[in-house]
């Protein structure tokens, strides 16, 4: 592809993108495919002379669309949103126009750099505690992850490496795999799956908390826990708390968490992949508190924060931490200058090598909509969620579960969770709209997102068509509202974001 080729694939292309926005509402919001479906559709042998751009195009719709997922589709109810916005697919393309692969300063200088900046005005955005800071005296600092996943593992993994550390100094000569064996993590029912995961490939034992009644892991319950595993000889070493849990977005107490941990001198890391982008404005930042006594602290922009996937923003009290844990050096990646200090070399801050130039998104989606922008569509979409809150309780076959507090609404139909099942089997199969249960205790729950008026309506519809096979329904019903159809305020190309807004 020669460069006048490239100009008119890349329009091409760019209109294309455009279109799928603005045509979204058209496209069936989940694909009807078989597993295996693809295999028909292509060769199974990648060609051996260059095919044309023109032939390739034409295969977006026939091959991939198909069996697209539209995330971004307005009808699209399921799980947390997933953020997009112009300014981030620009920067992407920018991302992928210089490929560089940042994993000391001295790889791309720019790709440090900015990442250093954006993270930090993100901790001013927001208020985050200021030892976050890369400027701060107890090195602490920000670094993007690709996963919320990745953020927990590598604070599991620093926490684990300083806590042997200190069994080893006390008992000079034990082996790392016996010292392995007094460690012990924990999480709450209620955390992410991808905590449980971080602790089992760590190989550390771990506890699974109980939570209070609204589903929030406290203070004393932790105490207890590690009173009980101290007096076993174990060595308790990191609590990871939850601000939004996936289940019903409750809101752990990190303060009496925190306070614990500082006392008993332990890890403690925020997983707050969804509910983070909300700290942005100051009216939900007395949900993060507690945050001052955390070790380390993320959130997924690419979730709520019109920053496309990948994007994980962590910070650290004190990136020495993750360091000692990470920190290999061969030649071939040493350069000089590079104890000086100024500037971090991240590939020790994570688990790969190479790293993409992710703070270009964060830094156009900054600027381009502005901190203001930001938490214009973060209130709107709350607000959004809350006129659905009133819709469901004015009914009186619903019931709400929990509390609406950010843009997720739980709700239920009430009766018996076999009847709910059967209603969410109906909306999915129904193609309309797409909806994800859950499971509180045992309380069998729908998540979605973005609660609008067709929401209601077509749930109407299945009630009604279920009555004629049950009387009793009850499912709780997880809405939550994305950021995801606004995509980019004030750049917005998607006519159902105009109807969304005027709810
Ligand atoms: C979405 C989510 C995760 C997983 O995020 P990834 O970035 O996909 O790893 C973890 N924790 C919570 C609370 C989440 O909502």
């Amino acid at each position: 592809m020669n460069d006048e080729e490239f100009e008119a694939a890349g329009q091409q292309l760019i209109k294309y993108v455009i279109d799928y926005h603005k045509n979204i509402r058209e496209r069936r919001v989940m694909p009807d495919v078989r597993p295996g479906f693809m295999r028909k559709l292509l060769p199974d042998h990648a060609p051996h002379t260059p095919e044309k751009w023109d032939q390739l195009f034409k295969d977006i719709e026939r091959v991939i669309m198909p069996g697209v997922a539209h995330w971004l589709h307005p009808h699209f109810y399921a799980y947390f949103p997933t953020a997009n916005s112009y300014p981030s697919i620009l920067a992407d393309i920018l991302s992928d126009t210089v490929t560089c692969v940042g994993f000391s300063w001295a790889s791309c200088p720019s790709c440090t750099e900015l990442e250093v900046i954006v993270m930090d005005w993100l901790v001013k955005a927001m208020d985050l505690p200021e030892v976050f800071l890369s400027t701060s005296p107890g090195h602490g600092g920000g670094v993007i992850q690709g996963s919320a996943s990745e953020a927990t593992l590598v604070a599991v993994l620093s926490a684990r490496t300083k806590f042997l550390n200190g069994i080893k100094e006390k008992n000079p000569g034990i082996k790392d795999g016996v010292a392995l064996t007094k460690l012990v993590a924990y999480m709450s029912r209620q955390s992410h799956s991808s905590v449980e995961r971080a602790y089992m490939i760590a190989l550390v034992n771990y506890r699974i908390l109980d939570t209070d009644e609204k589903q929030a892991l406290r203070g004393d319950i932790l105490k207890a826990a590690i009173d009980e595993d101290r007096a076993k000889g174990l060595t308790p070493f990191i609590v990871c708390a939850t601000l939004g849990t996936t289940s019903s977005c409750a809101f752990d107490n990190c303060k009496e968490i925190g306070l614990v941990c500082e006392q008993e001198n332990i890890w403690m890391h925020i997983d707050a992949a969804y509910a983070g982008s909300a700290f942005i404005c100051p009216e939900y930042r007395p949900l993060l508190n507690g945050v001052e006594h955390a070790d380390s602290f993320n959130f997924n922009p690419h979730k709520w924060l019109q920053v496309t996937f990948d994007c994980s923003a962590m910070w650290v009290k004190n990136s020495n931490d993750l360091i000692q844990s990470f920190r290999v050096e061969p030649l071939y990646l040493k350069y000089e200058n590079e104890n000086e200090g100024i500037m971090p070399d991240f590939r020790h801050w994570h688990i790969p090598m190479e790293r993409r130039f992710r703070s270009l998104k964060l830094w156009f989606v900054l600027r381009l909509f502005g901190v203001k922008g930001l938490q214009d569509i973060i209130r709107k979409d709350i607000r959004v969620a809350h006129k659905f809150e009133e819709y469901i309780r004015n009914d009186p076959r619903f019931e709400i579960f929990g509390e609406v507090i950010l843009s997720l609404v739980c709700f239920r139909l009430k009766g018996s969770n076999e009847i709910n099942e059967k209603l969410v089997k109906r909306i999915n199969e129904d193609g309309r709209i797409y909806m994800v249960p859950s499971r509180v205790d045992d309380i069998f729950c729908l998540l979605s997102t973005m609660p609008t008026y067709f929401l209601l309506l077509s749930i109407y519809l299945s009630i009604y068509l279920s009555i004629y096979l049950s009387i009793y329904l009850s499912i709780y019903l997880f809405v939550s509202v994305s950021a995801r159809s606004y995509l980019s305020l004030p750049f917005s190309v998607c006519s159902d974001c105009v109807v969304k807004r005027s709810i």
